[in-house]
């Protein structure tokens, strides 16, 4: 990558490389100024639960997975962070799933929707995939929101049954939820309005999240419907946050 120094070796290699990849991304104009907020706050969240899938998280993304294979519209809406860290294997995603990627962003302005666009057209032509890429000329928009906010396209999230929404906006998720849709929210803050309003919600990191479905999709690994409850998965991820902190402090004492 470009100017990125650190060395592989680096104990935060990882989480210096995704600050890296924001960087280069906020510098094409693809993020708006409140994007690396959002990321310290699911840093902050993914210390705690240790910068790992945890059980809970990787059968929210089997039953995730299981919903947009089934589904009859299923559709991956993408926001700037998304897009910057998770970009390709989303789109590599959504060419499993034979399903559109609809830019959808919290701050719209042209210029910032046209680079997201275009970054997602050009990984089309890089990993030589024919994925729809919608959003540029929204044609709905969604109940109970107002302003820009509730733009979206007729054939991508409008019409979806089930939405893979990572690092939404809790409002939006709602109200995505109040059209009756199945909506997969990726989030790594167990407490956030979002993680609350999902139907099924991924308290992981987004570009590891990325990473589990297209291995689970390309290791042809069965996944079959499971009873689910969010409520019981947010706990078991408070559980775990809880437990790994009891542990700590015994460390400490
Ligand atoms: P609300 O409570 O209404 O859901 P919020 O306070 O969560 O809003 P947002 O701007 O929606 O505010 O915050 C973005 C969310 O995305 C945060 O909860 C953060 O934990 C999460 N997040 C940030 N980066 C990542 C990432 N790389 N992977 C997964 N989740 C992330
Ligand atoms: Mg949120």
């Amino acid at each position: 990558m470009d100017d990125f120094a650190a060395d592989p070796s680096h104990p935060r290699y990882d989480s210096l490389l995704k600050r890296h990849m924001l960087e280069s991304a906020a510098q094409k104009g693809m993020l708006a100024g409140s994007a690396l907020i959002a990321h310290g706050r699911g840093e902050a969240y993914d210390y705690l639960i240790g910068e790992q899938t945890i059980d809970t998280a990787m059968n929210a993304t089997k039953q995730a997975l299981y919903q947009l294979k089934t589904a009859k519209n299923p559709v991956i809406s993408v926001n700037g962070n998304t897009t910057a860290l998770a970009g390709e294997d989303l789109m590599r995603l959504a060419s499993h799933l034979n399903c559109p990627i609809e830019v959808n962003i919290f701050y719209r302005t042209p210029k910032r929707m046209t680079v997201l666009l275009e970054h997602l057209q050009q990984i089309n032509q890089k990993l030589e995939l024919n994925v729809e890429i919608l959003g540029a000329l929204p044609d709905a928009r969604i109940p109970g929101l107002e302003g820009p906010r509730a733009k979206c396209c007729h054939d991508g999230i409008f019409s979806s049954d089930v939405i893979l929404v990572p690092l939404e906006d809790g409002d939006r998720c709602e109200a995505l939820v109040a059209m009756g849709k199945t909506v997969i929210v990726v989030d790594l803050n167990p407490l956030s309005r979002s993680a609350k309003m999902g139907s099924i919600t991924i308290v992981d990191e987004i570009s590891r999240v990325a990473k589990n479905l297209i291995s689970i999709i390309e290791n042809e690994e069965e996944v079959s419907q499971l009873p689910f409850d969010n409520e019981k998965n947010l706990q078991l991820v408070l559980e775990h946050i809880n437990q790994s902190l009891t542990e700590l402090t015994k460390l400490t004492e």
